[in-house]
């Protein structure tokens, strides 16, 4: 929303979790500062063990900080309990009641902060249709689809309104199907209820279709914090480019630098231009990114190419990889999208040259 995009609806400043004391304690969360807007789908993103529902329990008062606050709106929320606080969890078991009726399961929460009959059932018409279940409102929540028992653990915690929706990798126990449309349809809660939604995966392509922001977290750390194409187009670390979508990684040389820009020296001698992020020096050591996508097979003795043979070729529908092994030794992959028009003239063994547009290499530190 204009004007009002820039407002946290959460800060986390510097906050850490240690759990145990003594000989092992375990820092689940290592210093961790992160804004989070107001109406803003925000992801965290990791690998499993790196503080992610750490994190999401700490906003929702199921657990305190070792160090450090979390703001709701500018206000230190540490002193309310999780019941007083605008904030409400999906968790990924959903947590619903069997024996109770989809319509009760949604009353619940409202029900337990005693509002109103009249309010709640209105309330309760109001998210039946907002998630499309109002033909299940009177089935046993055991008598429903984890698609529609999904809809309903959704309902039930948007039914308090609450200012900020933490979900703790809802979307897990759906199969492929199911999940790719329960993207679609958060998405759009999310958009039509205008609440803040922080979202838990360790699945990178569910968070780049989903996400207005991501932070992606490693070993209790926050190490990128950006839109989904930010973050995919300039990773700010090895870690993040591995992470997030598939990368080649080549060990170079800085050949030479102009602002932003910078000549890459690699193992085969090859110089090609790469983008540059500050604070690198000439002659130093460096890893240059390249995305499968970003590279393209051309004639083995063509200018400025990296020569290499290919390995191996895997069809995968929409696109074809191309598994190649550089002359400098090291591994690299190819995407090329496939045609119906264009059948690949390359082949398995055939030498080649691969060539890197001038804005697809990006400069990492080693
Ligand atoms: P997953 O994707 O597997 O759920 P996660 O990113 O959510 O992982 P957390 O559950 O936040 O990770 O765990 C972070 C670290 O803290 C892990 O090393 C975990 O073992 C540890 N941890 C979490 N809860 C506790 C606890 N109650 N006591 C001790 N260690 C804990």
């Amino acid at each position: 929303m204009p004007g009002q995009a820039d407002r946290n609806a959460i800060e986390i400043r510097d906050v850490r979790k240690v759990f145990g004391s003594g000989e092992n304690p375990v820092v689940a969360l290592d210093t961790v500062s992160v804004p989070i807007r107001e109406n803003e789908f925000f992801t965290l993103l990791g690998p499993s063990g790196c503080g992610k529902t750490t994190l999401l329990r700490l906003i929702a008062g199921f657990d305190f900080p070792t160090s450090g606050e979390i703001l709701l709106y500018g206000r230190d929320i540490a002193p309310l309990p999780p019941y007083k606080r605008p904030v409400n969890t999906v968790f990924q078991s959903y947590a619903l009641f069997p024996h109770m009726t989809v319509a009760q399961n949604i009353a619940f929460g409202l029900e337990m902060l005693g509002r109103p009959k009249a309010e709640t059932d209105a309330r309760v018409a109001e998210m039946l249709k907002l998630v499309r279940m109002e033909q299940l409102a009177s089935r046993r929540t055991s008598q429903i689809s984890g698609g529609q028992q999904q809809r309903v653990a959704l309902a039930r915690a948007l039914a308090p309104q609450p200012k900020v929706l933490l979900l703790d990798e809802p979307l897990s126990a759906l199969d492929y199907k199911l999940r790719k449309e329960m993207q679609i349809e958060l998405k759009r809660l999310q958009h039509e209820t205008g609440i803040t939604f922080i979202f838990v995966t360790h699945d990178q392509e569910e968070a780049l279709t989903m996400s207005d922001r991501i932070a992606v977290m490693s070993a209790g750390r926050v190490l990128q914090v950006g839109a989904p194409r930010e973050i995919y187009d300039s990773p700010a670390d090895r870690f993040v480019a591995d992470f997030i979508g598939e990368s080649n990684f080549l060990r170079a040389e800085m050949a030479g630098m102009n602002g932003a820009r910078a000549r890459a020296r690699l193992a085969s001698g090859v110089e090609i231009e790469a983008r540059l992020p500050e604070g690198f020096s000439p002659g130093e050591s460096v890893t240059v990114v390249v995305r499968p996508e970003h590279a393209q097979l051309v004639a083995a003795d063509f200018d400025s190419s990296m020569p290499g043979t290919i390995e191996n070729i895997v069809y995968l529908g929409t696109d074809t990889h191309f598994h190649l092994r550089l002359d400098g030794g090291e591994a690299f992959v190819v995407r090329r999208q496939n045609s119906p028009n264009a059948a690949s003239t390359f082949e398995k063994g055939a030498r080649v040259g691969i060539l890197i547009g001038s804005t697809a290499a990006q400069i990492l530190r080693d």
